[in-house]
This record gives C-alpha cells, sequence and structure tokens, in this order.
C-alpha cells in the first residue's frame, strides 16, 4: 500500500494523509457564490476537489464530503467592499436575490452532473444564519467590535493571523481600508447591518441589529457543524488562500479557544489544499469580459463536458493551466483513444463480462497508477500509467480489467460507460441533421463501390458545404465529424 501525501498550503509542505477519525475523511470545499452561472475555471476547483475525494475513496476511507452553496454575504470584492453579489444580480435582473440562487445554484448542479463529480449535497449559507448568528454571539466579546456598519473581528486577538496567505505585514495582499473606525486593515465583518432607511432583500435579526452574515462566516459554522473540528482536509481555489481562508481560520481559532497554527488543527482542519487557476491566453477568467467560457458553452461547440475533465486532469492541480479550444480538441481526442481502448478490451472479455460491484483490494498492475495519485495527486501521470495498462498487450484484458475499473473511478471519466458515439455532439451552429449525413455517406459508399468518384467526391464536397468534414481511414475510426 502507498501512502497518500498531499501539499498542505499551510506548512507549504507535502505530508501524509494521516486521517482525525480511523477510517474516516471529511472533507469541505468552498462553493459556488449563486449570482452567475459558473464558469469553467471556477468547474475546475470541483473537478479537483472531487478527484481528491475519489482518491480518499481508492484508499479505502469513507468519505464525508461538503460543497456548500454561497447564496448570501458576498461582496464583490473578497474584503468587506462595493456591493453584495446577490443582491448586485437581483437589482439587474428584476427577479428576487432567493428566486436569482436557486436558478444559478441548479445550474451549478447540473454541470457538476456534467462532469461526474460525485458530491451531491449541497447546503446553503441561508439555512444556516441562526448558527452563524450564535457563532457570532459566542466570539463577540473577546474577539470583535461593533462599528456603524455591523460587527468585525479584530485580527490581532488570534496568533499566527495570516500564516496560510503567507502575508508579512497586516496590509495582507490587496487590503485597503476604506472603512473608518477599523482597528486593523485586515479586520472583516462578521455581521453587516443594514444601513437606517434601507431594505435588503436578505436579512435577519440579530444582537448587532437587521442585517447578513459576513461571508467568511458561513464556512466555518458550516464546516463546524457538518463535519467538526478538526476535520480533514479544506479546499478551494487558490484565491481563497489569501483572504478568505485565512479570515476562516481566524474564526475557527476563536471559536475553539485555542492557540496558534504551528498546530495545523488549531485551524479548523489538519490540511489546507489550493488549485490553481484556469487562464485564458489574454489572462485571468472573468464572468463580464470577454468570452463567457461556461461548460455549456463547450458543449455548443461540440465537446463532451469529460473533454474538459480530462483537460483539467491532465495538469496537476496546484499549477496553472491555459485554456484553449486546441487543449481541449486534443483532450477530446485522448478521451475518444480511451473509450476505443475500453471497448476493445471488454469485446476481448467475451459475452459473460458485466460490471459489478468494485472490489477495493488492490491488484499489482496498478501500482503506478497508485503511486502517482498518492503523490499529491498526480493525475498527469495517473493517466499516463492509466494508459500504459489498457494499451500493455502483454496483460490480458481479463487480468487488467479490475484494475482499469478502479483507475477510471479515480479519474472520473466514466470509460466504461461511455461509447464513441456519446462524445461526438452536434455543435448547435450545425444545420445538418445525423441522418441527412449517414445517408449521403450512404450514397457516397455505393459511388465508390461502383468507382463513380466524381460522384463521391461531390457528396464529399456537399458535406464539406455543410460544415461536415468526411474523414476517410481515420485511425479512431470515425467516419466524420462537424469542423
Ligand atoms: P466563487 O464563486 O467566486 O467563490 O468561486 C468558486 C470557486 O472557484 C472558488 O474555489 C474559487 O477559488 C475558484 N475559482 C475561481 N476562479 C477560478 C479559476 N479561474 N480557476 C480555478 N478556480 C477558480
Ligand atoms: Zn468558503
Amino acid at each position: 500500500m502507498t501512502q497518500l501525501k498531499l501539499f498542505n498550503s499551510l506548512t507549504r509542505e507535502i505530508e501524509p494523509f494521516v486521517p482525525v477519525h480511523q477510517g474516516e475523511a471529511r472533507v469541505y470545499s468552498c462553493g459556488p457564490t449563486v449570482y452567475n452561472y459558473q464558469h469553467i475555471g471556477n468547474m475546475r476547483a470541483y473537478i479537483f476537489a472531487d478527484t481528491l475525494g475519489r482518491t480518499l475513496q481508492y484508499k479505502g476511507y469513507k468519505l464525508t464530503h461538503v460543497i456548500n452553496i454561497t447564496d448570501v454575504g458576498h461582496l464583490t470584492s473578497d474584503a468587506d467592499e462595493g456591493e453584495d453579489k446577490m443582491e448586485k444580480m437581483a437589482a439587474t435582473q428584476g427577479k428576487s436575490a432567493w428566486d436569482i440562487a436557486a436558478f444559478y445554484q441548479a445550474d451549478f448542479e447540473a454541470d457538476l452532473a456534467r462532469l461526474n463529480v460525485q458530491q451531491k449535497q449541497h447546503p446553503r449559507a441561508t439555512e444556516y444564519v441562526e448558527e452563524m448568528i450564535e457563532w457570532g454571539k459566542s466570539i463577540a466579546d473577546k474577539h470583535c467590535y461593533e462599528l456603524e456598519s455591523g460587527l468585525y473581528f479584530d485580527i490581532s486577538t488570534v496568533a499566527d493571523y495570516g500564516k496560510l496567505a503567507r502575508a508579512v505585514t497586516e496590509e495582507g495582499e490587496g487590503r485597503i481600508e476604506k472603512l473608518e473606525g477599523k482597528r486593523n486593515a485586515g479586520d472583516f465583518a462578521i455581521w453587516r447591518k443594514t444601513p437606517e432607511g434601507e431594505t435588503r432583500q436578505m436579512e435577519w435579526d440579530s444582537p448587532w441589529g437587521k442585517g447578513a452574515p459576513g461571508w467568511h462566516l458561513e464556512c466555518s459554522v458550516m464546516g463546524e457543524k457538518l463535519l467538526g473540528f478538526p476535520f480533514d482536509i479544506h479546499t478551494g481555489g487558490i484565491d481563497h488562500r489569501e483572504i478568505h481562508h485565512p479570515n476562516e481560520i481566524a474564526q475557527n481559532q476563536a471559536f475553539c479557544g485555542c492557540g496558534g497554527l504551528s498546530e495545523a488543527r488549531n485551524s479548523g482542519a489538519n490540511i489546507w489544499m489550493h488549485n490553481n487557476f484556469l487562464v485564458e491566453r489574454s489572462g485571468k477568467m472573468s464572468k463580464s469580459s470577454g468570452e463567457f467560457l461556461r461548460l455549456q458553452l463547450l458543449v455548443d461547440k461540440g465537446y463532451h463536458p469529460l473533454a474538459y475533465r480530462m483537460m483539467c486532469l491532465q495538469a496537476h492541480y496546484r499549477s496553472e493551466l491555459e485554456f484553449s479550444w486546441e487543449g481541449l480538441e486534443a483532450a477530446l481526442t485522448r478521451l475518444k483513444r480511451m473509450v476505443m481502448g475500453i471497448e476493445r478490451l471488454k469485446n476481448g472479455l467475451g459475452a459473460e463480462w458485466s460490471p459489478t460491484t468494485l472490489d477495493w483490494i488492490l491488484s499489482s498492475n496498478e501500482e503506478g497508477f497508485e503511486g502517482a495519485i498518492c503523490d499529491d495527486l498526480n493525475t498527469p501521470r495517473a493517466l499516463t500509467e492509466f494508459e500504459d495498462l489498457l494499451f500493455n498487450k502483454k496483460i490480458k484484458a481479463d487480468e487488467k480489467v479490475d484494475a482499469l475499473r478502479r483507475m477510471d473511478f479515480v479519474l472520473g471519466l466514466d470509460l466504461f460507460e461511455l461509447s464513441r458515439e456519446d462524445l461526438r455532439i452536434r455543435p448547435v451552429s450545425a444545420e445538418i441533421t445525423e441522418d441527412k449525413i449517414e445517408d449521403a455517406l450512404a450514397r457516397r459508399k455505393a459511388a465508390r463501390a461502383e468507382k463513380d468518384f466524381a460522384t463521391s467526391d461531390a457528396i464529399r464536397d456537399e458535406l464539406a458545404a455543410t460544415g461536415v468534414e468526411v474523414m476517410d481511414g481515420d485511425p479512431l475510426g470515425w467516419d466524420w465529424k462537424l469542423a
């Protein structure tokens, strides 16, 4: 058995995974703010979290995994500035903030399903406001102070504030003090009071007046309520290492009355993990500028969602990944090749083979794969190990099928269920129907059989004019594709 090792952002070291509760793994992943569609960069964060969850299961741990939904409290800046993202979008669309949240949560969950993310329970921040108020009450005296606009956390009241971000000064990164009366630039809201004479769509009564919780509070509260402190692993995108997670950690230290961060567990979790960003050639991915890269856009252009999962797996989660359509095309081709390999493997198993529940006794055939995935989730190497075994002609199909199914479980690519046809998706811009293409190809085949190459070429040109490329002798066995 290979020891699972993970990079802990808190210590900046690769550490062995030692569960808090024997045989169990408890993971919390910061979820989306549901004020808009998610872009595929956001989805990289959940593909990473899901790969982590699957790996923990592969290693035999019983997994409890929470991905929360932020439906209140997140301002347009991660520090306490700007407008409330939910209320702003509600005003733009002329809908209630609650409707906005429900709509974009459903869209997010549909994307998770298309990317084979296993986790299906998504607690919402608004379901935990009472608990957040209780939490605030328990830390208010020792760690907070009130200003006109609400209750603020004084970061100087906990030891090692900002260790996760490696911020050297109390300025932190990107901290600009705007609010009059803040004791430290990095102090943040626990409760934001509704300004006098205004009403918010989402507001609750509290000891600090009517208002809404600060954004960082929800993850502390849901993490503690749903997983207990300390839990095993907390994940998020690398941007959260700078503000959101240091603030969560400070709240956790205050709540537990515990000491500094030389003991990782005082932070609330033993390991903090962060995925790096998906970037566009032009720079940071954004929902407002340039092409809004949603999963649906990829599908509209004819790419199967799992080609995007493949693209993510081809990079290590701690490396920046640059999105390009060529890269996505290459990932789709690799996926097709694997699906074909699995189809051939299944044929080699004879008619009696049918998938049963996975047996978790690992075989020597998967040592390379296990070594790669246990090495801080080295998915690029794990993919190569998978292919080496799949295409190894010296090992018989029935000797490797169980190992490959377990490996596919970790990769989450559904290779045993997908067919080549599933991977061929019609771009929305394509006007010709599949029936018409097949019909034209049949006519072309008949013409070629008669050696009537003029007709055959004419049909080929007609198809090309409608955007269909005929692929004679394609190594992956496709007759045509939509260009
Ligand atoms: P948000 O809805 O802004 O809280 O983001 C949801 C998740 O996506 C968080 O874990 C972010 O850190 C992560 N994230 C945001 N942008 C990107 C990106 N371009 N690449 C990877 N992860 C991202
Ligand atoms: Zn969070």
